[in-house]
This record gives structure tokens, sequence and C-alpha cells, in this order.
């Protein structure tokens, strides 16, 4: 899962372009749910997040380091096929 820091400008941009519904507004600034978030695998070829956000804040989660197979069964899981 990605993660978003404190660098966020809160700029909304990212989270309508989320296929999994995994970003929403925190208390300071914007969040990723990493129960949601596939890295956009089963979605796009690229974290569609990171294409969008204009001052790259979003890396990935040092807690939640996943495989692509991992992603693809969270992804299969928030589909509700497995
Ligand atoms: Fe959503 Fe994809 Fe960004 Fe994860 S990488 S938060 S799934 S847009
Ligand atoms: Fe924050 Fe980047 Fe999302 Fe804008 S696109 S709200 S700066 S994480």
């Amino acid at each position: 899962a990605l993660m978003i820091t404190d660098e966020c400008i809160n700029c909304d941009v990212c989270e309508p372009e989320c296929p999994n519904q995994a970003i929403s507004m925190g208390a300071e600034f914007y969040v990723i749910d990493p129960k949601r978030c596939t890295e956009c695998v089963g979605h796009f070829d690229e974290p569609q997040c990171v294409q969008v956000c204009p001052v790259s804040c979003i890396p990935i989660h040092p807690e939640h380091i996943e495989t692509r197979e991992q992603l693809m069964m969270k992804y299969e899981r928030l589909q509700g096929r497995a």
C-alpha cells in the first residue's frame, strides 16, 4: 500500500482518481487506507494518485510492503470475488 506524507497540500485531486476509494481527508491532510490500496493493481498499470499528485508526496508505506500477488488478492477481495 502507498501512504501520503505530511507534504500533502490538500489539493483534492487524488481522491476522485482512486479506483478503490482508499483515499479520504484525514485530521490534517489526506490519508490512504492500506486495507483498500492495491497500488492500483487490478485497475491500472500505474498508481493513479502518484500520477496526479503535484507534490510527489505518495511513497510506498514502509509498514505495508506487499508483493504484486498480495495486491492482486486484495483487489479480488475488494471486488467481492475472493
Ligand atoms: Fe488508490 Fe491506487 Fe493510490 Fe492506492 S495507489 S491510493 S489504490 S489510487
Ligand atoms: Fe495531497 Fe498529493 Fe493528494 Fe493533493 S494529490 S491531496 S497533495 S496527496
